[in-house]
């Protein structure tokens, strides 16, 4: 739940990984990347511009386009640290503040709603936590959500785009 309806704020989990804006700037890689995320920073500001006081409805906001590179999001950060079977996705997943900011668009969090639709169906299959997966089960894991997700940048070619076909099975 949000803390303030209608509001970009909101609790977030902590996972195994705490995903930074500057991981986010400077696309770090990881070895558990499970989905691409993209698009730009955007803090809701609670107060009036101008005024500096505090106000719960939506005054303002500071954006930042950043490179429109997409960024990389860890298995990590999608499964809580502390409660065993809590998997993560949306505006919740484990991030700081500013990164929050980003990997709370729409687009971005029904990419880590894949993934961790595909980690509950693997820890189910395999009796295990999601932590368990990240433990014994990456490659199966970051295979299947391969087939699922997909995403439309070329990496090597940021102006084309291109399109994945989920293959079944
Ligand atoms: C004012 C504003 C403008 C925005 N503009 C943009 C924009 O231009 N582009 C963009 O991409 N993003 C934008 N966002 C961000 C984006 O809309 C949200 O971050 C995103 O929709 C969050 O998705 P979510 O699935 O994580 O959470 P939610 O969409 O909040 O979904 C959570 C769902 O869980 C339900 N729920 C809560 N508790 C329970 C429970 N106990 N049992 C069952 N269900 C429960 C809630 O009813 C809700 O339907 C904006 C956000 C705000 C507030």
């Amino acid at each position: 739940m949000a803390f303030v309806a209608a509001q970009g704020e909101f609790k977030r989990y902590k996972g195994d990984h705490v995903l930074t804006e500057n991981d986010i700037r400077d696309h770090t890689r990881y070895n558990d990347m499970l989905v691409d995320n993209d698009g730009f920073f955007c803090i809701h500001c609670a107060w009036n511009p101008g005024e500096g006081r505090y106000d719960f409805r939506l005054q303002d906001w500071i954006m930042d386009v950043r490179d429109q590179q997409p960024y990389g999001i860890p298995f990590r950060c999608l499964y809580s640290a502390n409660i065993e079977n809590l998997l993560m996705a949306g505006k919740h997943i484990s991030v700081t503040h500013v990164a929050g900011s980003s990997v709370k668009l729409m687009g971005n969090g029904a990419q880590h709603g894949v993934a961790t639709a595909a980690a509950a169906f693997l820890a189910n299959t395999h009796g295990t936590t999601p932590r368990g997966l990240y433990d014994a089960h990456l490659e199966e894991l970051i295979g299947l959500v391969a087939k699922l997700n997909g995403h439309d940048h070329d990496p090597a070619n940021p102006t084309a785009t291109r399109r994945f076909v989920a293959v079944p099975g």
